[in-house]
This record gives structure tokens, C-alpha cells and sequence, in this order.
């Protein structure tokens, strides 16, 4: 699978995979106790999805993709991935460090996600994870101000979610790193075995979301039509690998 990553670098920026300003474990534990907040909140609020069918889909998508990045890259080969679906998060996905991925349970059902969609967002979420996307936001906030404003990966955190603006200056970055997280996710869906064609309605379904701004310079997504693209191009880069495994 080394040559996929390659193959799926070479077609992003890789702007993503600079040096971190905090040591990794400090950084991923303020992002953890971040994604822990959510979960007490959505606890507090019985905002937890509980239907259970709803839920035993995620948890097999979940699970494939698991599977899929245990292969792709050995650092996860130990992880335990969790998946959980909470009602109005406020934004269709996120990840985080600790191998957690929190949905909005309304965009799922407002979208009649497949499975085959499920899996590839959840393949998205999961390459932020492996690309260290959470870890370059705190690194740019110690570039910002100075390590002495924010000596510590949690006062940076708290920082950046203090201030829309900083997410504003990030948005760049972020945009690189949407489509660096679309292209390794690309990867991780195919390794998935999952259906290709059926997880690509996904972006169809999302450009009848768009609104005329989306895709625009003030959001950190490409287009609906350009991301499909993206994904598009590394399935058929990584089909034309001759070592490429089963499915
Ligand atoms: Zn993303």
C-alpha cells in the first residue's frame, strides 16, 4: 500500500505534513479532550443518536474503514476507531485524535447517506486523522503568537476556537488540507472494498446542498463537482496500480 500513498500524495499539495509546534501526544490529548466535551454535552443533551439500525450501519462503515487504515498505514494498526451520531452537531463530520469521528445524525438522514457514502465520508474523516490536520491548527496558532502566548497544545486550542478570525487566517491551510483529507480518503474508501459509483452520488447529493458562496474563497471546501473530481481521479490513479489488492 506504500505506493498508493505515494501515488495519492503526488496528486495533493502535501502542504499538510509540516513539523508540529507540540509534542504529538499533548497535542492529540487537547484535541481528545475537545472531542470528549462534545460527547458529555450530546450525553447531557440526549442528543445521542439512538437508532439502532442508523447506528449499526455507521459501526460497520466504521469498522471497514478501521480496517482499511490499519493497512494503509501501520501506526493505526492497534487503533480502535469509534464513530458516533449525534443529533444537530452543527457541521456534517469531524475527527479527531484518539480515532474519534462525530457525525450529525440530521445531514445523515437529510441526505439519505448509502452505505456506501457513509463509508467514504467516514474514509475522509479518518485521513485528517492520519494526516495530522488537527495537530497543523494548534502549530499554526503557536506560529501566529509565539509559544509564549500559547506555551501549551490546550491554551492553543482554546485560542483558535476563541476567535472566528483565526479559523478565517486558517482557512488557506484548511482548504489544503479538505483536499489532501479527500484524496487520502479516496484511498482508504478504495482499500474499503465499498462501491466506487455509489459513493460518489455523495457529491451530487452535496451540490444540490450548495449554495452560490460554497466552494467559494470563504469556504474550506471545494466545490461539490470539484471534489468528485478529486476523488474521481486517485480511484481510477490507484485502479491502474498493477500490485492493487482484491476489490
Ligand atoms: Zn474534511
Amino acid at each position: 500500500m506504500k505506493a498508493c500513498l505515494a501515488v495519492v500524495l503526488s496528486l495533493v499539495s502535501g502542504a499538510c505534513l509540516a513539523q508540529t509546534a507540540y509534542p504529538e501526544t499533548e497535542a492529540a490529548a487537547a484535541w481528545r479532550g475537545l472531542a470528549a466535551s462534545y460527547v458529555r454535552k450530546a450525553l447531557r443533551d440526549q442528543t445521542l443518536d439512538r437508532d439502532p439500525v442508523l447506528n449499526a450501519r455507521v459501526d460497520a462503515a466504521m469498522a471497514a474503514v478501521a480496517v482499511a487504515v490499519a493497512a494503509i498505514d501501520p501506526r493505526f494498526a492497534q487503533s480502535t476507531w469509534k464513530a458516533l451520531l449525534i443529533e444537530d452537531f452543527g457541521r456534517g463530520a469531524a475527527a479527531f485524535p484518539g480515532e474519534i469521528i462525530l457525525i450529525d445524525a440530521k445531514f445523515v438522514r437529510a441526505l439519505q447517506l448509502n452505505d456506501d457514502e457513509l463509508a467514504l465520508i467516514l474514509s475522509h474523516e479518518a485521513a485528517h486523522v492520519l494526516a495530522g490536520h488537527a495537530l497543523a491548527k494548534l502549530s499554526f496558532m503557536a506560529e501566529q503568537l509565539g509559544k509564549e502566548k500559547v506555551p501549551t497544545a490546550r491554551t492553543a486550542l482554546l485560542e483558535f476556537l476563541a476567535r472566528d478570525s483565526y479559523a478565517a487566517a486558517f482557512q488557506p491551510k484548511e482548504r489544503l488540507q479538505e483536499r489532501e483529507a479527500d484524496a487520502l480518503g479516496a484511498a482508504i474508501f478504495l482499500a474499503t472494498g465499498y462501491d466506487t459509483q455509489r459513493a460518489l452520488a455523495l457529491f451530487d447529493k452535496l451540490a444540490r446542498l450548495e449554495t452560490r458562496e460554497e466552494g467559494g474563497a470563504a469556504d474550506s471546501h471545494d466545490a461539490a463537482s470539484a471534489r468528485k473530481r478529486t476523488v474521481s481521479r486517485v480511484f481510477e490513479e490507484l485502479q491502474k496500480l498493477p500490485a492493487r489488492r482484491g476489490k
